[in-house]
């Protein structure tokens, strides 16, 4: 059976993240960015049915064995639809917190949380172009990475737990040139417990 690709359904309206996201730029990125990657991955593999049965994590856990011809198609156009599945779950206006296990793994690694946020949006900010920052598992510890453009961290074998999509479209409506705003904004809509939630999963 030939499986297509589709775009997940928002877990909120449009202007649910506002006034840290407003409403035109969710429904743009939502509506238009997120579905042309879906759009182009699905045309991507058409000439390959046994890879429309996979996953599209499974596509980028092993983009060396994707066919040459469509490799830098689902790498760019699959990545940028799991990047954004992503984005969206773990957004909310709702007040959360980390969880216990969570918050002590970040005062590990970073210190206190506020060192982890600072650094986490110094790395952000200074990111050259268009791509991602990530707080990633690997080897249950925690880093944080940047991408450029649409690549996955799953593709460097890493589990994803926070990401921010830094690509111009996902604020340049409301922000423009001011990515640092945005940066400080995210941190008002992070869904904290959707994110302990993929952690204490992870480190099971
Ligand atoms: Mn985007």
């Amino acid at each position: 059976m030939i499986m297509k690709h589709e775009l997940p359904k928002l877990p909120y309206s449009y202007n649910a993240l506002e006034p840290f996201i407003d409403a035109k730029t969710m429904e743009i990125h939502y509506t238009k960015h997120h579905q042309t990657y879906v759009d182009k991955l699905n045309a991507a593999l058409e000439k390959y049915p046994e890879l429309q049965k996979k996953k599209v994590e499974d596509l980028l856990k092993n983009l060396n064995s994707i066919p040459e011809d469509i490799r830098t198609l689902v790498r760019n156009h699959g990545g940028g639809h799991l990047n954004h599945s992503f984005f969206w779950k773990i957004l909310t206006l709702k007040k959360t917190d980390p969880s216990p296990k969570l918050k002590a793994a970040i005062e590990k690694k970073f210190g206190s949380r506020e060192k982890f946020m600072e650094e986490f949006s110094n790395k952000a900010t200074a990111l050259f172009g268009s791509g991602w920052c990530w707080l990633v598992l690997k080897d249950k510890k925690l880093e944080i990475i940047t991408t450029p453009n649409q690549d996955s961290p799953i593709s460097q074998g890493f589990i994803s737990l926070i990401g921010l999509d830094l690509w111009e479209h996902a604020y340049y409506l409301k922000y423009q040139n001011k990515r640092p705003e945005y940066i400080s904004a995210f941190w008002n809509i992070l869904n904290r417990d959707e994110v302990s939630r993929i952690y204490e999963e992870a480190i099971k």
